[in-house]
């Protein structure tokens, strides 16, 4: 049986992630929440997020600012600044396997993380997670996510959806279509994540740490 796993980045937003929270509750749906640093400082948002994980999703970190991807500039001090500070903030509530996803525009490759990057996360034993099915939310027009994730169900046998709390909660009537649009085509909704868009487990780089290294020539 097919599967997807949903998860939101780049919350919590109050106002929006309450939203999805009480749609994902109403649908008995659990997915992951890959947090930004700032987010959670910043006013209501830890509140957001000990709600999310007390409703059973799993929180995870996705760097302190969002800002330019770690592959491009990621020395040791600012790798450590943008992960080592959100784990901080989220102290408590993060999942035991330590999930990280990096940011980049939704593209993989190595301009996610650089060498530094790479090893900051063995050492410190994160599961560093990725994505096959980014549908584009976050752009206008915001509806056409919805087409654009359907299309990129087919011939998956498991979907790791990228959508954003932020855009979603302005478009919840779509996510439901979009649940029965799941449950008409047989596929499962789960919390993990597939092998395939694990690319290091608990500090372990996995054979599909390859989808972010430089292509040999
Ligand atoms: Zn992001």
């Amino acid at each position: 049986m097919p599967k997807l796993t949903f998860t939101f980045d780049n919350g919590p937003w109050p106002g929006a992630t309450d939203a999805v929270l009480d749609f994902l509750a109403e649908r008995s749906i659990k997915a992951s929440f890959f947090v930004v640093g700032e987010r959670i400082a910043a006013e209501g948002g830890r509140a957001l997020a000990e709600r999310a994980h007390s409703e059973g999703h799993y929180i995870a970190n996705h760097t302190l600012t969002h800002g330019t991807p770690l592959g491009r500039d990621g020395g040791r001090e600012r790798v450590q600044r943008e992960i080592g500070e959100t784990e901080k903030l989220i102290d408590g509530l993060a999942h035991p396997r330590k999930f990280f996803r990096p940011n980049g525009s939704g593209a993989l490759g190595p301009h996610l993380l650089s060498p530094e990057a790479i090893a900051y996360l063995q050492e410190h034993a994160y599961t560093v997670i990725t994505w096959n099915n980014v549908p584009g939310d976050w752009l206008a027009p915001h509806e056409d996510w919805y087409e654009t994730a359907l299309k990129d169900l087919e011939g998956a046998d498991w979907t790791v959806l990228v959508l954003h709390d932020q855009h979603i909660a302005r478009m919840l009537d779509l996510l439901a279509r979009f649940c029965d649009e799941l449950q008409a085509r047989g596929i499962d909704i789960v919390q993990d994540f597939p092998a395939s868009c694990t690319v290091m487990e608990k500090g372990r780089p996995t054979p599909a740490m390859d989808q972010l290294l430089p292509v040999e020539a």
